[in-house]
């Protein structure tokens, strides 16, 4: 084993003096021992404030700002806004009792006007948009034709916020990398905030006092929109693929969204998937402050060795300056499929960058079990496995469920479209299944995709899908409810249709 050197010596001297070039590296030096974490990359807000200038001011007190979205993002950002005494207004297209009911939680300095955004956005000299509002919503864009300023609300709690920010994004596995690096780095630090596009939003970090040793902060396409000064110590873009056409006008509009994240980084590093497309483009182009740094390296006859994290001999492994450091095997991962082998490395990868000891994240990456609706493995006492994948609303994250499969399964695949190509599910489907029940909306798309396909039938719903699929899964056999669509047109939202399908499971066992 190596000993306790200073494996990070390279990031300081970068992220210090300004950025390296865009050739993808690693910090060089070797494997930091438990409690030998002299070297550290990214340890807190004293050493960050140090090296990274601190958020930009951002004046608030007695100006006209509004909310748009009343979801919890939007709630954490008016309370953030009257404590920062400005004039508050919150706004949503929504008017009826839910509405109310959360607009009636707020204090009492915070006014809300429910159903007309317009009216709400008028006098506004400042505005704040949830996510879930696209930009092209006529009363934002009326906003924006009038010079009005506007912002996310990732963007209005950093300007509040000093601890390094660790920001994941990616098409699919940013919730799971960002509980499992909020995971990891909680067994080193006391006081790791995790949140953002999932849990808490980041307002609610800057609304508490917690001294926060780290932010570790999901970052949706939407969230990126929105951001002006943001700027992640590490950003990590853990993939691409085509998602959410039914918001933006085509794919490049969705992935120059998500490389947003890169753009006002003056130093730091962008975590990047070697086996990603993606990847080639974002150094090329995308990378303006931050080093390159590779996960998930590939490895092979003819390929140069690369520095970075990879899978080597079944562990994942650490290569810097051409040494070899093990971090955990992947035998000893909790989460089950290569994606989550990829997510392992990702996070990995963050927490040696943050400086975390090997020994801290070995232990995280072996502890730390799947989130609910991603690949959840439902009990069941009749010998069936169910698995229960509602999180996998794009055709990306499904062929990688299929793909981890050993044998083939009994799919059940459909919900609301959101312009996907369903097309590429195909090959995969004919590959790894033995039977696809359609449900929902997308059912008609998927039968003309799958077209000739030997055993294929269609249910009224997503219970009458399960019960088809109980009459004909055997003891051994898998079910995989993988649906590659939203929920809408049944459920309120993913959470609601996997809770859903686990409650019918359990029934009929
Ligand atoms: P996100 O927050 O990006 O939606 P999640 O971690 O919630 O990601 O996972 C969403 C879906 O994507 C789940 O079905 C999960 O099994 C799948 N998934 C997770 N990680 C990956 C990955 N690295 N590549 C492809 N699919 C993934």
């Amino acid at each position: 084993m190596f000993g306790a050197l200073d494996m990070f010596g390279w990031f300081r001297k970068r992220t210090v003096g300004g950025a390296a070039g865009n050739t993808p590296v690693v910090p060089s030096g070797g494997c930091a021992t438990e409690g030998s974490h002299t070297a550290r990359a990214m340890d807190g807000p004293s050493s960050a404030a140090a090296t990274a200038p601190g958020p930009k001011p951002l004046a608030l007190a007695g100006r006209r700002v509004t909310v748009f979205g009343l979801g919890a993002s939007g709630r954490a950002a008016a309370r953030l806004l009257l404590r920062e005494g400005a004039r508050v207004t919150i706004t949503d297209d929504a008017s009826g009792d839910a509405a109310l009911s959360a607009a009636r939680e707020l204090p009492e300095g915070v006014q809300f006007i429910l159903g007309q955004p317009a009216r709400a956005l008028e006098n506004a000299e400042l505005i704040v948009l949830s996510p879930g509002v696209p930009r092209s919503h006529p009363a934002v864009q009326a906003a924006l034709d009038a010079g009005v300023e506007l912002i996310g609300e990732i963007e209005l709690a950093s300007r509040f916020l000093t601890a390094p920010l660790i920001g994941i994004t990616g098409t699919n596995g940013k919730s799971t990398v960002t509980s499992l690096v909020g995971h990891i780095l909680s067994g080193w630090k006391p006081h790791v905030f995790t949140g953002g596009n999932l849990g808490d939003p980041l307002a609610a970090a800057a609304l508490s006092d917690t001294p926060w040793d780290f932010l570790v902060v999901e970052l949706s396409s939407f969230q990126l929109e929105s951001i002006r000064t943001l700027s992640p110590r590490i950003a990590v873009l853990l993939n691409l693929a085509p998602d959410h056409l039914d918001r933006y006008a085509s794919v490049a509009d969705y992935y120059r969204a998500k490389f947003h994240i890169f753009d006002y980084m003056k130093g730091g590093f962008a975590l990047l998937n070697h086996a990603d497309a993606g990847t080639e483009l974002v150094t090329g182009h995308y990378l303006k402050g931050a080093s390159p740094v590779l996960f998930n390296v590939q490895t092979g006859a003819g390929k140069p060795l690369l520095d970075g994290v990879r899978v080597a001999d079944g562990v994942i492994t650490v290569r810097s300056g051409g040494r070899d450091v093990p971090v955990c095997p992947v035998t000893d991962l909790k989460i089950l499929g290569t994606h989550n082998v990829e997510n392992a490395q990702a996070a990995a990868a963050a927490c040696l960058l943050a400086g975390c000891p090997v020994p801290v994240i070995a232990r995280g990456l072996s502890s730390f079990t799947a989130l609910a609706h991603r690949m959840e493995v439902v009990p069941s006492d009749d010998g069936v496995t169910w698995i229960n994948d509602s999180k996998a609303t794009n055709p990306a994250s499904v062929i990688k469920a299929l793909d981890g499969q050993k044998g083939p399964v009994i799919l059940l695949l459909g919900g609301r479209d959101k312009g996907s190509d369903l097309f590429s599910l195909r090959e995969h489907v004919f590959l790894h299944t033995r039977q696809v029940i359609l449900f929902g909306e997308a059912a008609e798309k998927f039968r003309i995709v799958l077209q000739g396909y030997p055993n294929l039938e269609i249910a009224e719903s997503l219970r009458e899908a399960v019960k088809l699929a109980r009459a004909s899964a055997a003891p051994g056999d898998t079910v995989l409810m993988s649906p590659a669509c939203a929920s809408f047109d049944e459920f309120r939202n993913y959470v609601h249709r996997g809770d859903s399908f686990r409650a019918w499971v359990r029934e009929g066992s």
